[in-house]
């Protein structure tokens, strides 16, 4: 099957969203297409049902009003030629041509290795937020939270509201510098009053700084974790441990496409223009900024793609969005400790079972790859990747197709003749 189409944006996060509204509404054919099944990306999930966050609700009532098409489901897995994607859909593949491209792949959580974090029962602390979100029983369970940043914050509020026993918020930031960061939020008084909101519902909640998961224990799934607290260990009996530092920008198609990537983000001007002509890129592409970067350079690249002028306000957005995620990046960079946490036997690669005693005589990321099978299972490497790079200092550059996993048979140039899709809804 094959699609043609003005603009694709791949990505239908609110960065994603934004870029198509503001193109299609210009009067563009916008195909936009994601992995997921419903449009929303990481932070608005489940909204079109759930519909309880009121800018989630506007944005994805102007996205259905657009004219946009939107493919649900649809992975992007390869680029084998400027202009042209290829796309798997479940049991089918499809063949996507573009005039222009938005990447709005956004980010996933960086998981760092440590004794015991393979257990059933440790997990992301988003990816335990999603979970408890979707339906995961979690009322009267007892859970330790240990990773960095807003979501930290985020996540512990969730699982409060779902009735789990939250026994400790492990926050790795020193103390100066994580209140510094607090402090420094009067400038984004949207975000203060969110910080202050969690806060307030975190109230009795223990939330320590400086303090860091050392080891999980248990026989057949998690139950008890060791911790750094403060400089001083403790244990402490737990049903779910989420563990993750920060997020990571999702770069591979974006690599895979010969963009530039500077300090792990995709380099841009200020109509989101990457380095390749044609492809531009928004949101957490750009460096973790949160949803509110994510619409605003959206609607940047969809309007430098309508050939439209950027209000001045939306500008202005931007250059503040920006300061606030170079100080999001230097909060959340994660501790020199975290980096020595995994052991010889702790595994770094879990698709492939790779110890860290395993990639004692590789030098790089290939020669991981190729003598270790680091990041050659069913992930990519999209867990271990990071991790190696935290670690040893790899790049992840030079990606190969695909970029997510996928058939042999998605990565033939398909010859069928074009099929309407859905409306965006
Ligand atoms: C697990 C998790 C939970 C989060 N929870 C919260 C929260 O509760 N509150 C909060 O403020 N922020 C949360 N965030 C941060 C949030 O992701 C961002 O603030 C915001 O959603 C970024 O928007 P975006 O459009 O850049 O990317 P995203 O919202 O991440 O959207 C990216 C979309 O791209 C799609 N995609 C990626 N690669 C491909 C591909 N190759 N082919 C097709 N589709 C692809 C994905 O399926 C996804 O839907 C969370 C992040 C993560 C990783």
């Amino acid at each position: 099957m094959r699609e043609v189409c003005d603009l694709v944006v791949v990505g239908a996060g609110p960065g994603g969203i934004a870029a198509a509204c503001r193109a299609a509404e210009a009067g563009l054919d916008v195909l936009v297409l994601d992995a997921q099944p419903e449009p929303g990306g990481q932070v608005w999930r489940g909204e079109t049902r759930k519909k309880s966050n009121r800018l989630a609700r506007r944005w994805l009532l102007r996205f259905a009003a657009s004219g946009a098409r939107f493919r649900p489901g649809a992975r992007v897995v390869a680029a084998p030629e400027p202009g042209l994607l290829l796309v798997e859909e479940g049991a089918s593949s499809l063949a996507v041509r573009y005039e222009r491209l938005v990447l709005a792949t956004g980010a996933r959580e960086r998981f760092l290795p440590f004794p015991g974090w393979t257990l059933p029962g440790v997990m992301g602390v988003s990816g335990l937020q999603v979970l408890v979100k979707d339906g995961l029983p979690i009322q009267g369970r007892r859970v330790v939270l240990a990773g960095t940043g807003p979501l930290l914050l985020a996540a512990a509020s969730t699982l409060q509201a779902h009735g789990a026993e939250v026994l400790l918020v492990a926050e790795q930031a020193p103390a100066a510098q994580h209140w510094g960061f607090a402090l420094q939020l009067w400038r984004h008084p949207g975000k203060l009053l969110q910080g202050a909101v969690m806060a307030a519902e975190l109230l009795g909640v223990r939330t320590t700084t400086e303090s860091w998961v050392l080891e999980a224990r248990g026989e057949r799934r998690l139950e008890s974790v060791r911790m750094s607290v403060g400089g001083r260990e403790e244990q402490l009996a737990c049903d779910y441990l989420g563990a993750a530092w920060g997020l990571v920008p999702n770069l591979e198609l974006a690599r895979l496409l010969g963009c530039e990537i500077a300090n792990g983000a995709v380099v841009v001007n200020d109509h989101m223009e990457t380095r390749v002509p044609r492809i531009q890129a928004v949101g957490e592409l750009l460096g973790i900024g949160g949803v509110d970067q994510a619409l605003v350079t959206g609607e940047l690249a969809g309007l430098a793609v309508a050939e439209q002028p950027a209000p001045e306000a939306l500008m202005k957005s931007w250059q503040r969005i920006h300061a606030f995620a170079d100080a999001l990046a230097r909060h959340d960079a994660p501790r020199a400790e975290l980096r020595k946490l995994a052991t010889p036997d702790t595994l770094l690669c879990r698709c492939e079972d790779v110890p860290l005693s395993a990639l004692n005589e590789c030098r790089d990321l290939r020669e991981a790859r190729l003598y270790a099978r680091l990041g050659m299972g069913a992930c990519q490497g999209r867990t271990c990747g990071p991790a190696a790079e935290a670690l040893f200092g790899w790049s992840a550059e030079g990606v190969r197709p695909p970029c997510l996993p996928a058939r042999i048979g998605s990565l033939r140039l398909p010859t069928e003749t074009p099929t309407p899709s859905k409306r965006a809804s």
